[in-house]
């Protein structure tokens, strides 16, 4: 999905930096890591911090003389700073950059994220090279980042904002809402409860289940959550039935 997006490493002191820079672009799905005249490219160094995950990425790496050389077949240059000011002004954050970047990679344009060295960051004739300048927000005493942990940042907006509507990664979060069906069954079994253990007024029940309700509508229930209350109402109407409270037989359980 990020086969289009490429990141750029300039002079790079530590290999160590390198492998963790190519594991943050296996976990994002981007494959194209170019280093600018690396200083050392000790890869037994890079490897372990690459894990054998990252290694395809470490073994396929580009390496050109001068930024010009691996930026030349890109369509979007973004780069990235920790330092603001003077060159570095109009620097958007990473949302805003991931968002920019997934735009291009969607119609099918080559995006760069170009990253500077430990110490100096980027000079200021390679920021020139840069159509967008991105700065990570950081607490004031402490701006710089780690250089990989600065590309897993802005992989990581690519990434997200890269995924298809409705698409979580992986499914971790893809769990469903509950459907308005599912929230009117949980008020249905919520009012029975309350009844149940006298907490609604036997006048008019509906009318005191109103604050319930909004309460209720303010919450963004997913399918599990819905599960968890109607089982908990079940439950609670099991007690009450048991402490002789008038509850219907049907929606008995529990006997563990
Ligand atoms: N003293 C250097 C810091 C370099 S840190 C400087 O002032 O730029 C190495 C690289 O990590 C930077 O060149 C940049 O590419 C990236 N980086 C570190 N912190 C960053 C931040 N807060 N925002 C954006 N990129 C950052």
């Amino acid at each position: 999905m990020l086969d289009n997006l490429r990141v750029v490493l300039v002079r790079t002191k530590y290999p160590e930096n390198i492998g963790m820079a190519a594991r943050a672009c296996a976990n994002m799905g981007c494959s194209d890591l170019v280093l600018v005249d690396p200083l050392n490219l000790d890869l037994d160094k890079a490897l372990p911090l690459a894990t054998a995950h990252a290694r395809h990425i470490l073994e396929s790496v580009r390496v050109t003389h001068g930024l010009a050389a691996a930026l030349a077949d890109a369509h979007v240059v973004f780069g990235t700073t920790a330092r603001t000011g003077g060159w570095r002004k109009s620097l958007v954050p990473p949302v805003e950059a991931g968002r920019m970047a997934a735009a291009e990679l969607v119609k099918g344009k080559r995006v760069a994220l170009v990253f500077g060295s430990e110490d100096k960051g980027l000079e200021n004739e390679e920021i020139q090279m840069c159509g967008q300048l991105v700065t990570i927000p950081t607490a004031r005493e402490m701006s710089s980042l780690n250089l990989a942990q600065a590309v897993l940042v802005l992989l990581y907006e690519c990434f997200r904002q890269s995924q298809p509507a409705g698409h979580a990664a992986h499914d971790q979060v893809a769990e469903r809402h509950a459907t308005h069906a599912e929230q009117e069954a949980l008020m249905a079994n919520i009012q029975e409860t309350l009844s149940a253990i006298d907490f609604l007024k036997p006048q008019n029940p509906d009318y005191w289940l109103l604050p319930v309700r909004r309460f209720f509508a303010k919450l963004d229930l997913r399918r599990s959550e819905f599960n968890m209350l109607m089982g908990i109402c079940r439950q609670v109407r099991w007690i009450a039935g048991k402490a002789g409270k008038n509850t219907p037989d049907k929606n008995r359980q529990g006997e563990s």
